[in-house]
Parts: structure tokens; sequence; C-alpha cells
């Protein structure tokens, strides 16, 4: 199939790429004319494993190419998926005006058929506004359809997850659109379930609010867990040993981050709004999320008595492991409240330190893990990269001013902590 792919961010391009090593005839555009340029020389604009091998097999096979002009690639495609962003307006709203500059481009360029489907996450009733601005823009007799197929991969294994996806939803209300979509999707051995485009924007808005539920379920138990002398690890365990919750998305830390959970969760709260209902249980999901930040640092303030003037050593900044994606890490936030009680902090992150600089004025920024521990008075884990796991913790501990650990991320076992002579404070762990 020839297809355009709009957006050449951390969905559109990982898209782009599996659909091109799928065989098909992709183009990839963007209005970031860097980003494009960047690609046409090889180098990718993002971190994402695997990412790079798949885009330099389809470029050379001459399936994936990419441009900053819409009109063109519209014209040349049958099957355009929409990708762009849809950040958080300030009350919560997702911003949808790219998802409408796109539209309207592609309406004004088509002359045949065109299936538009939007992969970007947007709030239900998104899809019918898509049509309207097609039919208001398009040549009058122009035939076109919309569908909703939301995408569920997670940055640092994205392109694994594309490739191997639990479900894939299709939201296709025409006879042309369900055959061309699940046609594009049969190669992908997986669940495919075809809905109505509304039923598939909610599924999507639907499972990152209740994944979130259960990050922010978890968190509040690892603070019931702290106080009452429990262990968190252990209490997930055995919750998670019930098929009907399962153990995934049930590990306390320091809160959920990324360019999804928080805006979706927003988004979700306030298109129900609008629809009539007040959705209090994700507003908590919200608060617990945002105070579990406070709770980390807290801790450190028990850990060091006083943060002022103290020098904090802080391995990872990107919001989970395998990425570069700093939007809305945790790390920004505890960093920022640690730094305004008068703290200094050096920082390492395997992929993120160039992304994490244009937010982090005052941080020092080292070379190494092992350079951020010397001479700190305390060493802080923000985001759980493999590396910090198979650190020399002797090493760790003699370069450490003070043999002092909050591990926000419950990556190194209390009791081995412990007998290797730290002081170490995890979350929800006795
Ligand atoms: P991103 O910010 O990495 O990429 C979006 C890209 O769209 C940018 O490169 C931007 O320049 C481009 N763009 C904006 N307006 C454009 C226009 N008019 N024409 C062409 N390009 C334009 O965003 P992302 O992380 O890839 O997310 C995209 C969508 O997918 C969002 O709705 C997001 O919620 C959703 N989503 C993201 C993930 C994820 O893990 N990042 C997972 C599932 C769904």
């Amino acid at each position: 199939m020839k297809i355009a792919v709009v957006g050449c961010g951390y969905v559109g391009l990982v898209s782009g790429a599996c659909f091109a090593g799928m065989g098909h005839r992709v183009i990839c555009v963007d209005v970031d004319a860097k980003k494009i340029a960047m690609l046409k020389k090889g180098q990718l604009p993002i971190y994402e494993p695997g990412l790079e091998e798949l885009v330099d097999e389809a470029v050379r096979k001459k399936n994936l190419s990419f441009t900053v002009d819409l009109k063109n690639a519209c014209r040349n495609s049958e099957l355009i998926f929409i990708a762009v962003g849809t950040p958080p307006k300030p009350d919560g709203d997702a911003d949808l005006g790219f998802v409408e500059n796109v539209a309207r481009t592609i309406a004004k360029e088509i002359r045949s058929y065109k299936l538009i489907v939007e992969k970007s996450t947007v709030p239900v009733q998104t899809g019918h506004r898509i049509f309207e601005t097609l039919k208001m823009h398009a040549k009058k007799g122009v035939r076109f359809d919309v569908a909703s197929n939301p995408e569920f991969l997670r940055e640092g294994t994205a392109v694994r997850d594309f490739m191997n996806p639990d479900r894939v939803i299709l939201g296709a209300e025409s006879k042309k659109a369900r055959e061309i979509l699940t046609d594009l999707y049969r190669p992908l051995k997986c669940p495919v379930l075809v809905t109505d485009i509304k039923s598939a924007e909610i599924i999507k808005h639907a499972s990152n609010s209740f994944l979130a539920a259960k990050i922010s379920f978890i968190n509040a138990i690892s603070n019931i867990c702290d106080a009452a002398g429990a262990d968190v690890e252990q209490v997930a365990i055995g919750m998670g040993l019930d098929r009907r919750i399962g153990r995934d998305f049930l590990n306390a830390g320091i809160g959920f981050g990324g360019f999804c959970f928080p805006k979706d969760l927003s988004a979700f709260i306030r298109i129900s709004e609008k629809l009539g209902h007040d959705f209090e249980l994700l507003k908590n999901v919200q608060k617990i999320n945002e105070d579990q930040k406070k709770v980390f640092v807290r801790k450190v303030e028990h850990a060091l008595w006083n943060i002022s003037s103290k020098t904090l050593g802080v391995l990872g900044l990107s919001f989970k492991p395998n990425t570069d994606d700093m939007r809305y890490a945790p790390s920004l936030d505890i960093i920022s409240d640690l730094e305004s009680r008068g703290a200094k902090i050096r920082a390492y992150d395997p992929h993120a330190m160039a992304k994490a600089k244009t937010h982090l004025k005052n941080v020092e920024f080292c070379k190494d893990s092992y350079a951020v521990c010397r001479g700190s008075d305390c060493l802080l884990v923000l985001t759980e990269w493999d590396e910090f796991k198979e650190l020399d913790l002797a090493k760790v501990k003699k370069l450490l001013r003070q043999p002092v650990v909050v591990d926000g991320r419950n990556i190194y076992d209390p009791k081995k902590m412990r007998a290797l002579g730290f002081r170490y404070f995890s979350m929800g762990r006795p």
C-alpha cells in the first residue's frame, strides 16, 4: 500500500518504519524541517532501541522516505495516518490544533479516494470533527473515509510493541475502511477488534487511564507499607498472583510521567466533564501521582536531615528507561523542588542528557554514574535504567561523601544495601 504518516515523532516514525518494514511504500511527513533534514541524512531525532536499523533498511529498499511536503504526500498515498502531537492545554483539554491543520490540508489536496486514520491519541468525537473538516474543505464528489486506529506502543520498546501488539483496535465504519485496515494489520499475529470510531477513541483513553490508576494505586499502597513497616513488593506479588489483577504496572515508585499518561488523564477528565460526568476517580489518580514526588522529596529530607547546601547525585532523568524522552518526567519536578530547598544537583542519564539540558539549567551533568557519586552527599535513583542495577556498589560507597541512597525506583535489595553499609531508603519497603 502507499501510506503517508503525518508527524515523525515517537509514534509516527516508529509506525512509518514498521509499515515500511512490512513491505509498504511509506512517506513520513513533518512540519519540522530540521527533523526531516536529519532523517534524510540517516540520523534519528529520537532514541528508540531497534529503530535506526529498521529505518536504515527501509530507506535502502526505497520503502521509506521523508518530506515536509504534506500536499504531495497526500496526493501520492491512499492511506494517510495522522500521528501529530495532541499536547495538553493549560486547562487539561487536548490541543487538537495540529490535528485540525493536517485534516484541513489533506481535505484541500485530495482528488481521489483516501482513508484518513487518526493514530494520535484524541478525545472521543474527534473522528467526527475530522470528518466534518474534510467534508467542508474537500472538493465536491471526492470520496474519503475517516477511521480511528489508536496506538499502544510504549517508548523504550516501541518497535517491538508495534510489531507484537496485544491487540489492534480499528474504529472503522465503512466496508472499504475495514478492509484496508484489516489487510494492513493482517501480518501481525494478534487479536484485531473492529469497533465504531467513538468506541475506538474511548478504548485508548480508558486503557491509559486504567494503567495510570494501577500505578497510583500501588503508590498509595506503598505509602501505607512505609507507615506500617510492610513490604510493597511482597504485596504486589501477592496481589498480582490473582489473574484478575496481574503483576504488571504494580511497581511502586516516584509516579508516572511521559507524554501519554499525564496528558491523556487530563484530556479524559475534561472530555468526561464536557459529556456530563465528573470523573473523580481519575482526579484522585492524578493527585496521588503529584503527591508521590513530594513523598520522595520528604524521604530525601529525612535521609539527609537538611537538604540545603548538600550535593545530591541523581541517576536517571528520562521518565522511564530506554528512552531519551524528558516530557513530564518526574525528575523535572523533583529536581526543581530539591534545588528550591538549596541542594546542588549533579546528574547522569544514559540517553536523556541532551534533552534534559534544555530543562535543567543549574544541574551539573556528569559523564557516568561513578562521576555522579564522587563527592555527593547522597545518591538518588530516579529512572530504573539497567546499567544502574549493575553498578559496583562498593565503588559507589567509596565515592560518595556519605553512604546514603534514596531509591525512587526500588532497583536495589534493601538487605544487600544495608549489608554493604549504606543508609538505604526506598519506596514502600522496610
Ligand atoms: P511527538 O511530539 O514526538 O511527535 C509529533 C510530531 O508531529 C512532531 O514531530 C511535530 O513536529 C509533528 N507535527 C505537528 N504538527 C504537524 C503538522 N501540521 N504536519 C506534520 N507534522 C506535524 O509526539 P508522539 O509522542 O509521537 O505522539 C503523537 C501522538 O501519539 C500523540 O497524540 C500521543 O498522545 C500519541 N501516542 C504517543 C505514544 C508515545 O509513547 N509517545 C504512544 C501512543 C500514542
